[in-house]
């Protein structure tokens, strides 16, 4: 990992009775596009609004670009883009209108201001509805705009909270590009959703948030080697001892009888197979069938928590 441009520490945070974060650490390298995936309830709007200083923690230290962050710390929030989930756009004002007041805010004026207004109108595909009111879009092009006013001042780290809420397949890969996009040239990303594919997709490292605690924190296949994988085989006229001859397989690491044959728990299925089809030949039996069973992110969450990550 790149040195940290984002750092949580022990953040905790509760609303009355309810713990929306309870001690979550992690950091975020320059340059990374990170997920932040867990189900509706999990925190990872709290930690978002903590992270943008939209909302104070009780405890626990958040570092921006190497030093403790600060509301007042008008330098580092310039860096700082927020994709917030309800949207930040004005329905009255005009697509133009809206990119135009989000630029003022950051200070771009006259024709600067105008030419990133053009750039970023064409970056998400609304160039030809410049002058129609916010107010008039579709659930997507609302998205794409307000994807545009996140980044209107270019931002180094941009946080986006489930940013394809109520929005249409065309639109999700409009806005999948556009955040692709903006990683390529640099952006740290840090993605919220409570979408498995889209996390999947779109993050190299995710951190999977339940109950407001990390329960994981890494790569996807570092993710997915929390878990075994099974391959089930089928066979007839095997020999005695076959079982032991399966079991002697490197990267078996079990083995049971199941219909017809056996199933093995196994590291990795693809080379199992191949070994054990050698196998079979080896010793003049016949493989009837097989099937595989590889980890998913679906089933690792279902390992770390007990429940689907699905609604
Ligand atoms: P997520 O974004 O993962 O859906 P949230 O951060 O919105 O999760 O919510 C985490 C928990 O904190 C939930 O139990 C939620 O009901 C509660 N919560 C969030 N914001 C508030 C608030 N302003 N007041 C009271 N409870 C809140």
């Amino acid at each position: 990992m790149q040195p940290p441009v984002l750092e949580v520490v022990g953040v905790r945070k509760r609303y009355g009775r309810t713990i929306a974060l309870d001690g979550v650490s992690l950091a975020v390298g320059a340059g990374e596009m990170f997920g932040l995936l867990g189900p509706n309830g999990a925190g990872k709007t709290t930690l978002i609004s903590i992270l943008c200083a939209l909302t104070d923690t009780d405890a626990g230290e958040v570092r921006l670009f190497g030093r403790p962050f600060r509301r007042s710390d008008r330098e580092a929030r310039r860096l700082i883009g927020i994709g917030t989930q309800d949207l930040s756009i004005y329905p009255d004002l005009s697509a133009r209108e809206n990119l135009r007041f989000f630029g003022k805010l950051y200070g771009l004026r006259g024709g600067e201001l105008e030419k990133r207004v053009d750039e970023l109108l064409s970056s998400v595909g609304l160039s030809d509805r410049a002058g129609d009111r916010a107010g008039t879009f579709s659930g997507g092009m609302k998205r794409r705009l307000n994807l545009a006013a996140a980044v209107v001042h270019r931002p180094k780290l941009l946080f986006l909270d489930e940013p394809t809420t109520g929005v249409d397949p065309q639109s999700r890969n409009h806005i999948f590009e556009q955040v692709k996009a903006l990683n390529t040239a640099g952006v740290t990303v840090v993605y919220t959703s409570h979408y498995m594919e889209e996390v999947q997709k779109l993050c190299r490292r995710i951190a999977i948030l339940e109950g407001g605690k990390v329960l994981a924190c890494d790569t996807l296949p570092v993710l997915l080697k929390l878990l075994d994988a099974t391959v089930r085989v089928a066979v007839a006229g095997a020999p005695p001892g076959f079982a032991d001859q399966l079991a002697a397989i490197p990267g078996v690491k079990s083995i049971k009888p199941a219909a017809d044959g056996f199933q093995l728990v196994v590291d990795d299925a693809a080379p199992v197979l191949a070994k054990v089809a050698m196998t079979c030949a080896a010793t003049g039996t016949e493989l009837t069938a097989v099937s595989t069973r590889e980890p998913t992110l679906e089933r690792v969450f279902l390992h770390l928590t007990g429940r689907e990550l699905r609604d």
